[in-house]
């Protein structure tokens, strides 16, 4: 069971509702910035540069161990598949199913196919990603000397793999909880740390071993943890996300009742929705805000807080430290490679009926995106550092991983405009791209408004960005910069920068 009944009641709280329908507003200009041209190649963009932020999936590359051997007529050929699979093939190629043939003239420019002429969707460019590349969760903490030398991933992920001199066999268990009132119980075991240790600090200005307490067992605290996700999820939801705006609240009500319920063929294949929701909330995990409810505290309350805007009770330092390294190496770890994986089977399937479980997946991990580049500019505020976000390879990861779930989305789009208010939901065309049934239709019709209205009822005073305008700036914490581009109708890779910019 992946969801518990607390969904159910998040979800009666959804249900009820005022569901009236938002008048049309006038339409607003998208600008174009134009595409990021590599210049000299003949306008391809090559695939967004895989940042390596030290997740072990990250860098396995994909699998050509499954690939069946051919036997090729010509060694030309030959040279030009093996040319294609040092480069990739295209999205487009890769979605239709042809060979990626390389231009001759220009080896690394648009591939053929993406150049010739009588294209059904000539306004993407030649795009050579890879769903399964993407990173969707931070697991580098580069900044912060002691997080760069006790690695979060790989096998030796949270010192777990440290023999411990442990002080007794005491154990006490730690009430733990972070945006509600659901508790994660924690075994934790009193050690005596090496005089080397005790000079680490954590990233909140307390000393890492200042409270000499360890998670007692990693495995039973995975299985902790994992209970807890399956009984949180609705809280979650609850308290993050905003009620009153039916743009982002619509779209994770829909998934999760697709979750939830069986139903018809015409909406599977339903498992990726799950899974995609699971480890939206477990990335929430790593945003800190963690405290201790329960009767024990091992003197946590004496610790400061400098950077917390509630005087909290902290998690010990070194448990919050393996905390998180649970939840990247064996929650997130885990649960990336499956989401990746069946999003990448979804959308080289090229099904219809698969449409929509494609844009509520990637709209749910565009968010995450969004959170997370929110999360970290929030951080570097907190603790005043000259830049918005202290760890740019974490958000170059994001911005590539989210360039290639958008493009896979547009393609999946098969050239048409979903979201604009002129797309008829009833026409031939609309029915080429996507088998919906009618509460689907219904529900994408007036999703179509609440897009146009950004979100609010039109007599609402709001600063909001603007959904669909916002991602041409460089503001990539603001709301909606990346959801926002899977209704951009002339979509291309935003240009991003890649060094750290101003705070
Ligand atoms: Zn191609
Ligand atoms: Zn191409």
């Amino acid at each position: 069971m992946l969801l518990n009944t607390s969904s159910d009641e998040w979800l009666s709280k959804i249900n009820s509702l005022n569901s009236a329908g938002f008048p049309i507003l006038g339409q607003s200009t998208t600008p174009n910035t134009g595409w990021a041209y590599s210049g000299s190649n003949g306008g391809q963009l090559q695939a967004p540069q895989r940042y390596d932020t030290g997740s072990p999936s990250s860098l396995s590359g994909s699998s050509t161990k499954d690939r069946k051997k051919r036997r090729y007529k010509s060694a030309a050929l030959r040279a030009e598949s093996s040319l294609t699979r040092s480069l990739n093939a295209c999205v487009r190629c890769k979605l239709q199913r042809i060979r990626c043939t390389p231009d001759p003239n220009n080896m690394e420019g648009p591939c053929l196919p993406c150049t010739q002429t009588l294209l059904r969707i000539s306004r993407l460019p030649c795009l050579r990603y890879r769903i399964t590349d993407s990173s969707l969760y931070r697991t580098a903490f580069h900044y912060y000397p002691f997080f760069r030398e006790h690695l979060m991933i790989g096998p030796r992920y949270g010192d777990f793999h440290i023999q411990r001199n442990w002080t007794s066999n005491h154990i006490i268990v730690l009430d733990l909880a972070q945006d509600s009132n659901a508790i994660l119980r924690l075994a934790v075991r009193k050690f005596v740390p090496s005089p080397e240790d005790l000079t680490s600090d954590d990233t909140r200005g307390n000393k890492m071993y200042s409270i000499p307490w360890a998670i007692a067992d990693a495995e039973q605290a995975t299985k902790a943890v994992n209970s807890y996700l399956d009984g949180c999820i609705g809280h979650y939801l609850d308290a993050i996300l905003d009620d009153s705006n039916p743009l982002v609240w619509d779209i994770f009500h829909c998934a999760l009742r697709l979750s939830l319920v069986s139903h018809p063929v015409s909406c599977r294949p339903i498992g990726l929705l799950p899974q995609v929701i699971r480890l939206w909330v477990a990335c929430r995990f790593l945003e800190g805000r963690w405290r201790c409810v329960g009767q024990h505290s091992l003197g946590a309350e004496r610790l400061s807080h400098w950077y917390s805007t509630e005087p909290i009770t902290q998690v010990p330092p070194f448990v919050n430290y393996q905390m998180a390294a649970i939840f990247t190496e064996r929650i997130l770890q885990p649960l990336r490679k499956t989401v990746l994986k069946q999003l990448q089977e979804l959308m080289l399937a090229n099904e219809k009926k698969n449409w929509f479980t494609i844009a509520l997946s990637v709209f749910i991990l565009l968010h995450n995106y969004e959170l997370q580049c929110r999360f970290h500019s929030a951080f570097a505020r907190r603790r005043g550092f000259p830049v918005r976000f202290v760890e740019m390879p974490v958000i170059n990861a994001i911005h590539s991983g989210a360039k290639t779930i958008l493009a896979y989305f547009h393609y999946a789009c098969k050239g048409q405009r979903p979201f604009s208010l002129d797309h008829d939901w009833d026409t031939d065309e609309a029915k080429k791209m996507a088998h919906l049934d009618n509460e689907q239709v219904s529900f994408l019709k007036k999703y179509q408004h609440h897009i146009h209205n950004n979100g609010r009822k039109p007599d609402a005073t709001s600063e909001e960005p603007q959904v669909r305008t916002v991602s041409y700036t460089h503001d990539y914490e603001e709301k909606y910069w990346f959801v926002g581009q899977m209704f951009d109708v002339n979509w291309v890779p935003r240009e991003t920068k890649e060094d750290l910019l101003p705070a």
